[in-house]
């Protein structure tokens, strides 16, 4: 069945890419509807066809409206469950919040889910589709479920390879996902300042690496909390199909531009 919220939650904080006050309200929405930003009374499908830029966070457009690092409210959304829903923004970008996804799953939990009594539309992979970039790849293979298979390497003393397996949606995105920082390379922290795409990025939402280690006075939550970030995006880019995916992800060293070729793919596939 599909599902939307028991009751709308608002959620204030600051955007990433431009550092300025966001805000979102995120609101029940009719059978259908399917996940769907509001920018200036411009509704946005949070699908892949609407991606319009992928540096640092993934922006979705459409007639001239901008919403930015829309992956880990996505991400917590589709793993809830929540098939219908608006997501009115204020400020052009989501909020980063502390980098991670555990407080859109704390208040989609505490909104609470309503079945809608019409079936979802499911998407099952029905045959191996492969995206390739220099060494990088992204895959979906049949499966019963939607499963995550995420492989990233680092040249970095406190990365390295890093390998997360798992569900990735339901209980164990909360208890496995939703709390992984965002991270960076403090080296690219003047670059995609010169960009102007990263002038909120601070150690209050983003886990920063330098040559050695981490910056962060307070360290790490996990040892892989880099891979596990790195599932929560793969899960928000897997929710721009905008429908519930049977089917293994398995990805190797690929990052947002990647994970939307393969589903662009699988779209068609699925056409
Ligand atoms: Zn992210």
């Amino acid at each position: 069945m599909q599902h939307t919220l028991g009751r709308p939650f608002r959620v204030v904080g600051v955007g990433l890419r431009g550092g300025r006050p966001a805000a979102v309200e995120v609101r029940p929405a009719a059978v259908g509807t399917g996940r769907v930003f509001v920018v200036d009374g411009v509704a946005i499908p949070a699908t892949v066809e609407h991606v319009v830029d992928t540096r640092l966070a993934t922006t979705l457009g459409r007639a001239g409206a901008r919403v930015s690092l829309v992956e880990h409210l996505s991400a917590a959304l589709y793993a809830g469950g929540v098939d219908n829903v608006e997501i009115h923004v204020e400020g052009g970008e989501i909020p980063v919040l502390d980098g991670s996804a555990r407080l859109w799953s704390l208040a989609i939990r505490q909104a609470g889910l309503v079945p809608q009594g019409v079936p979802q539309r499911i998407v099952a992979v029905r045959e191996p589709i492969e995206v390739r970039r220099d060494d990088a790849w992204a895959r979906f293979e049949p499966a019963d479920h939607f499963e995550l298979d995420l492989t990233i390497a680092f040249d970095h003393p406190t990365i390295g390879v890093q390998r997360y397996t798992g569900a990735a949606t339901g209980a164990s995105f909360y208890t496995e996902l939703a709390w992984a920082r965002t991270f960076g390379f403090f080296r690219d922290a003047e670059p995609l300042r010169a960009l102007g795409i990263a002038l909120g990025a601070s150690l209050d939402n983003t886990v920063v690496y330098d040559d050695l280690g981490v910056m962060n006075p307070a360290g790490l939550r996990a040892a892989d909390e880099a891979v596990r970030h790195k599932a929560l995006d793969a899960v928000g880019d897997a929710a721009l199909l905008g429908a519930p995916i049977r089917g293994r992800f398995t990805a190797y060293r690929a990052g947002h531009a990647l994970h939307l070729a393969l589903l662009r793919r699988l779209a068609e596939h699925a056409a």
